[in-house]
Parts: structure tokens; sequence; C-alpha cells
């Protein structure tokens, strides 16, 4: 047998110490050819990897599950439901998904508290692992949404009545003080693999199925294909949005950021705003989907583009201090082959240096086609253009992509830093993000600051930026000099 080999090989292996606490141990090794009658021999050398291996643990912790009910998170679902659907394609088996929530939580958290508001969550998930059958799953998507997979076996009532099962329990729960109140939920569910063409194409038509349900409370509601009939109201809304942008209704809003270490302003978030001739204002959350399930994502974004460059070069000749402007980029902007041409021209148009510009690019966006992604970071990257990763935590996987993708901030999403007076596992999980992200050359900002607390908690933990209410909400550029003649003075 010839065992001779060039090649480095390793094994892990875990050892009980004289002390009785377990440690992980790497072995790596090469193999030398073994003579007749003589056993091979390997040369290498052990290494204690125990440190190693508690924070991958903690990664993976971090990345799968979720910390308020410590059940399967929206990354996990994601990760499982994509498997379930490859393997229920290939085995012709059939999975219920089921998306479950709260019926007035938002109300129930702001009267009766956060503790109890907590102590819900925690409880329906339990309710809901109750119900987990082997092969499926009980997920924590986000908020007060939940997700549970269900195998099917032939009984097209298995979903409605396991959601009464659910909603029977749950109204039973009884939360101290909050005996009083009603507690229900509403569900939406469609099946795989037969409702779409990847999970996450069934996961949105179960979502969009519980939003036709939440007319009323404890409605249920089965996703059909005919319901995309309904959404006219879209169409009437890009109707308006083109004739809106043609009229150059949309206009940009800017937010400041702050330096933790100087209080001192160092740049602002363009937000993009739909303001009516009447002067009503509408929220980029309405349109913005709308606009980017249609071509006219792209006449917005190369407005933000071109405007955020223009206004941040026109605040620099008007002797304001240099500062960062930070836009949002919609998937199908930043999937553009030309978007690096794109930028370049927006700079050279607006004279702007590079480094005054940053794209924000959301998880869920950038990991989508990861190798595309890269590819476009990196051209960006060359620009010299700075790359934030936006809602930070929110998304798919995350820590372990802070390796891979050429970012150099990342925003910590602002659900992290509501929790984080209250909640110890938000603040464990914010510094170990921070620490990370720190040992990766990554800057930090954290958003949605609301108060002083939150503030010094953050800067505690190492935070480099913050941006938030607590300093500005977005706002036009005249009222912005105004910050930063104010913000000069500190
Ligand atoms: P985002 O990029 O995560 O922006 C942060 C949002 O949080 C903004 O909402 C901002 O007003 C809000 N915010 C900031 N600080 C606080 C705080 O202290 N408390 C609270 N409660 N909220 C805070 P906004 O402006 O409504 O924008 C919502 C989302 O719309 C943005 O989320 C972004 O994803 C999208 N968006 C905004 N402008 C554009 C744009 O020009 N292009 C694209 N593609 N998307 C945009
Ligand atoms: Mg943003
Ligand atoms: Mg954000």
């Amino acid at each position: 047998m010839n065992m001779d080999s060039k090649e480095v090989k390793s094994v892990e292996m875990r050892i009980k110490s004289a002390d009785g606490a377990y440690r992980w141990y790497s072995y790596r090794y090469k193999s030398i050819e073994a003579t007749d009658n003589t056993l091979p021999l390997f040369g290498g050398a052990i290494l204690d990897i125990t440190d190693e291996h508690e924070k991958d643990i903690r990664i993976e912790r971090l990345a799968y599950i979720d910390e308020v009910t410590e059940i399967a998170n929206r990354n996990k679902l994601l990760k499982e439901g994509t498997s379930i659907y490859d393997s229920s394609k290939l085995l012709h088996y059939n999975f219920w998904i089921i998306v479950l929530d709260i019926d007035r939580f938002h109300i129930i958290n702001d009267t009766c508290g956060y503790e109890n508001g907590n102590t819900i969550l925690k409880n329906f998930a339990h309710i809901l692992y109750k119900f987990v059958t082997p092969g499926g799953l009980a997920a924590r998507i986000s908020g007060d949404n939940f997700a549970l997979i269900l195998r099917d076996y032939g009984d097209d009532d298995l979903p409605v009545r396991t959601v009464k099962s659910i909603q029977d329990e749950f109204a039973r729960l009884a939360v101290d003080q909050l005996s009083s109140i009603n507690l229900s939920c509403s569900a939406g569910y469609s099946m795989l693999p037969r409702d779409g063409k990847s999970f996450r194409d069934i996961l949105d038509h179960a979502e969009f199925a519980l939003k036709s349900a939440s007319g009323s409370q404890g409605c249920i509601c089965a996703y059909e294909p005919s319901m995309h009939d309904s959404i006219i109201g879209n169409t009437e809304m890009e109707k308006a949005l083109a004739l809106a942008i043609e009229k150059n209704e949309l206009q940009l809003f800017y937010q400041p950021k702050i330096d933790l270490a100087t209080n001192k302003i160092m740049g602002v978030e363009a937000l993009i705003r739909w303001i009516k001739p009447d002067g009503t204002i509408i929220s980029p959350d309405v349109f913005v989907p709308i606009a980017e399930s249609s071509h006219l994502i792209g006449k917005i974004s190369d407005y933000v583009l071109n405007e955020g460059c223009r206004q941040n070069k026109l605040w620099q000749k008007m002797g304001y201090p240099n500062i960062v402007m930070s836009i949002n980029f919609a998937s199908t902007d930043f999937y553009q082959t030309d978007l690096k041409d794109k930028v370049f021209e927006a700079l050279a148009r607006s004279g702007l240096d590079a480094q005054w510009l940053e794209v924000e690019l959301t998880e869920t966006l950038a990991l989508s086609d990861v190798n595309f992604a890269i590819a476009q970071m990196n051209k960006l990257r060359e620009l010299g253009v700075k790359l934030a990763m936006d809602d930070f935590g929110t998304g798919y996987s995350s820590l372990s992509y802070l390796q891979t993708l050429p970012i150099t901030l990342l925003k910590l999403d602002r659900s992290f830093i509501t929790d984080i007076e209250h909640d110890n596992i938000a603040y464990e999980i914010v510094s170990a993000v921070i620490r990370i992200a720190k040992s990766k050359k990554i800057e930090t900002i954290a958003e949605g600051i609301e108060n002083h607390v939150q503030e010094s908690i953050l800067r505690m933990a190492g935070c480099d930026y913050a941006q938030g209410y607590l300093y500005g909400k977005p706002m036009p550029p005249a009222e912005l000099q105004k910050f930063f003649e104010e913000n000069a003075k500190i």
C-alpha cells in the first residue's frame, strides 16, 4: 500500500482531560510511505482548537437560533426549507408551510410592556414546537411572525386543524397580568413543492395568504394562485408613481450619522420620500417595493445616486465638513452589469471623490447570488466607493459572510438596538458582532438609536458610529445644513 502523501491532512478530535473537561484538538499530519512489514509513519502537530470550536458554535448559534424564543430563526428556516423543498421534489413528498402572526402583538407589547411581550413570544414558540413532526421545523421569522413546516400525509385539513389547536392553546395561555388579554393568531399556508418555484417563493406565498387573512383576528387562509389577481391596487400605485417621478415629486431626505468618539457628524444616509403636491409624504416602505417589482426602481436609483453625489459635493463646496453619503440600492440596481459605469459617471458628473460615497446593501440582496454580488462589490471597491451591509442581523446567515463579502461597514439592525437596554442577550450579540467585525477591520454603526442609554451601551460595546432619531430624523437638505451648523458647536 502506498501511503506516501505530500498533502497535509487533518483530523479533529475531542479528548477528555484529567479534570474531566473535554477539549478539542486538531491533528495536522503528513503520512510517509510504509515499506514492507513496517507501519506507516505520520508526522505532524497537535493543536488545541477548543477556543475556535467554541467560537464556531457560538457563531452557528448566532446565525441560526432566535435569541428570544430559542427556536430556529429565519436563516435556519431558509436553509432547512430549501433542503426540504429539494428533497420533496426528488422524493415526491409534500410539506405544508404555515406562517403565523400574533394578532395585535404590537399593541400588547406597547401596553403590557416588553417583558410580557417577550414572554408571549416564548410561549407561542413553545406551543408551535409541540406541533413539529419528524422532518418538520418551527421557526421565528421576525417580530411576531412564525413558521411551521409539517409533513403532509394526504390530509388537506391538516394545516387548518393544526392552526386551530395552536389557537386554542394560545388562547388558554394565562400570562399573569395578561389574563384579561385575548390572545389569538392568524395564519396563511401553502404547500411545497406545489405552490412555487423555490422554497422562498412558497414562503412568500404563505405570507401572501397570511396578509390576505389578516383582515380579522384568528383567520386562517390557504394560498391560491388567483390571489395575485387582486393586487390591482399596485398597478394603480405604479401608474401614480411613474407620474410622480416625471413630476419630480421624489426627493431625498438625509439622516445624520454620528461618530461616537467625537460626537461629530461623519455621514448621512439618503432616504427617498415621495412628496405629493398637497404635502403628504409617502414612505419608501410603501412605494419602493412597488417600484422594485416594475422598471421604475431603475429610474429612482439613478436619481438617488446622482442627486446624492451632487448634494454631497455641493455641501463640500459650501464649506461644510467632508462626510460620507450613503445610498440604498435595490436588488435590480445592484445586479445590473453596468453598475460600476453608472457609479463612475455619477461621481465624475458631480466631481465627488469616491471615498465620500457609500452604497448600502442588505444581506438578502448580497446573498441572493453571492458570487456575482462579490464581483459587483469588488468593482465598486475598485472605484474607491465604500460598502455597507444594511439591516445586519435580519437577513440570512450573516457572520460567516463577513469573511467573504468586501464590505467596509456593518449596520446593526434597529431591532437589536431596541432590545439592547433591557435584554442582556441582545447586548451580548451586539458586542460579539462588533468584536468580530473589528477583527475583520470592518467598521460598525448602530441604526435606530433613540435614547442616551442605548448610545452609551453601544459606545461601551465599541461601536464606531450611530444613527437614529436621537441625533436627527431624515430631513430635507436645508434642515441638514442647520444640523451641520449646530453640530459644529459641539
Ligand atoms: P433602511 O435603509 O434600513 O433605512 C433606515 C430606516 O430607519 C429609515 O426609514 C429611517 O427613517 C428609519 N430610522 C432611522 N432612525 C430611526 C430611529 O431612531 N427609530 C425608528 N423607528 N426608525 C428610524 P425610511 O426612510 O422610512 O426607509 C425605509 C427603508 O426604505 C430603508 O430602510 C430602505 O430599505 C428603503 N429606502 C429608503 N430610501 C431608499 C432608496 O433611495 N432606494 C432604495 N432602494 N430603498 C430605499
Ligand atoms: Mg439603509
Ligand atoms: Mg437599515
